[in-house]
């Protein structure tokens, strides 16, 4: 990398400035995902000259830039969505932070913005995380949601390679996604927009790629469903949803079932929760029962189980919500109707949602994923 010859990340610099006006906390049921913020957030500015400089955790603030920064004009953003966990005994815990560390390197590098050590970043987050604990709700589904940022933040129109960058973070409470059940959710087949490609940057999680997606969610909405479910290519391949990986239950020709969701091809995020469902399953659910399949599939395909009574059960897979069932697929302006839907959520959906949480909320341990 080119950036290395400079100061890398350096979690021991921290500078800590406390707010002398703490905010006060909102009651669980009054917390909306991303519209309050805790008292502090951290930042880190970054030169081409310099590298790295000391990281600062200060009272939240509004950003000052001058109208010409790179940012405002190319992009040059780039962001991670992960959470911390507050668990029965009142320890906050983070969810596998160093897969969200290792995605957030691989889109700075995708928008020649500089990479850094993620585990120096992650424990300038337990910093304010620690901070800020009062702000982490208790309960099942409830967490501090932390918005690691990356801005480009050169003065200048000329396209080119920043020679300034500002990471920071910030953290929001949020709260149970679901009441007590399951809510699931009617997708829309989309093929006339188009998310991600081969050799595109849909793989990687640029802000530049989420603002042309709220249109056809508009769209979609209009017909009576929440999401789009993205296909790519003459074919129809199925990539994944708004903010979800997307997953299907088949039966299959031998008596078994298979779990399938799409490969990292370039064409989906390589979602942290979609990780973690795959390897759950593989250990966890019999081979004599289960094939676990990483594998292009087609709406078509799709739609003849769903005709022939193969099609078990479907979700979408993300860190908002662990998992969503999908009750209905539209398509050609037709229904695709997922049996275990109705209302709740399959066998496979409700035990992956249960096997999450237990390790996000520090019930189980399984490989290091929750960190005090
Ligand atoms: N796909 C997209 C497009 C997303 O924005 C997200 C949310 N980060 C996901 C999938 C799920 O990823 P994760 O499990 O890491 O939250």
């Amino acid at each position: 990398n080119i950036f290395t010859r400079n100061m890398s990340l350096d979690a021991s610099k921290l500078e800590i400035i406390k707010t002398t006006t703490p905010k006060a906390k909102l009651p669980n049921d009054q917390l909306v995902f991303g519209k309050t913020f805790t008292d502090h957030m951290l930042e880190i500015e970054w030169t081409s000259e310099k590298g790295w400089g000391k990281p600062v955790i200060s009272p939240y603030h509004n950003l000052s830039m001058d109208p010409s920064t790179c940012v405002l004009h190319y992009a040059f953003e780039l962001f991670e969505g992960m959470k911390a966990y507050r668990d029965s005994e009142d320890k906050i815990r983070l969810f596998r932070p160093d897969k969200n560390m290792e995605r957030m390197n691989k889109s700075a590098a995708r928008i020649a913005l500089p990479t850094f050590d993620g585990e120096e970043l992650i424990k300038l987050i337990d910093q304010l995380v620690l901070l800020d604990q009062d702000f982490v709700p208790k309960g099942a589904g409830y967490s501090l949601y932390l918005r690691p940022t990356l801005i480009g933040t050169t003065a200048s129109l000329g396209v080119g390679i920043p020679d300034r960058a500002l990471l920071f973070v910030i953290a929001s409470p949020v709260g149970s996604y679901y009441g007590k059940t399951f809510k699931p959710v009617a997708l829309e087949a989309t093929d006339y927009a188009v998310r991600a490609w081969p050799g595109g940057s849909g793989n990687r999680k640029l802000g530049a790629n989420y603002a042309p997606c709220v249109q056809p969610q508009i769209e979609a909405a209009s017909r009576g469903y929440q999401q789009n479910l993205w296909l790519f290519g003459k074919e129809g391949y199925v990539t994944e949803v708004g903010t979800m990986n997307a997953f299907f239950v088949f039966k299959t020709s031998d008596g078994k079932k298979e779990l399938v969701t799409a490969p990292l091809d370039g064409t989906i995020l390589e979602g942290v929760t979609r990780d973690s469902i795959l390897e759950l399953c593989r250990e966890r659910l019999s081979s004599d029962e289960w094939t676990i399949s990483e594998r292009p599939f087609t709406i078509h395909e799709v739609q003849e189980k769903a005709e022939k009574g193969e099609l078990i059960e479907a979700f979408g897979a993300g860190t908002a919500a662990v998992v969503s069932p999908i009750d209905r697929i539209g398509w050609r302006g037709k229904d695709i109707a997922v049996p275990a839907g109705n209302g709740d959520a399959g066998e496979l959906t409700k035990t992956l949602a249960e096997w999450i949480r237990q390790i996000q909320y520090g019930e189980k341990q399984f490989k290091n994923w929750s960190r005090e």
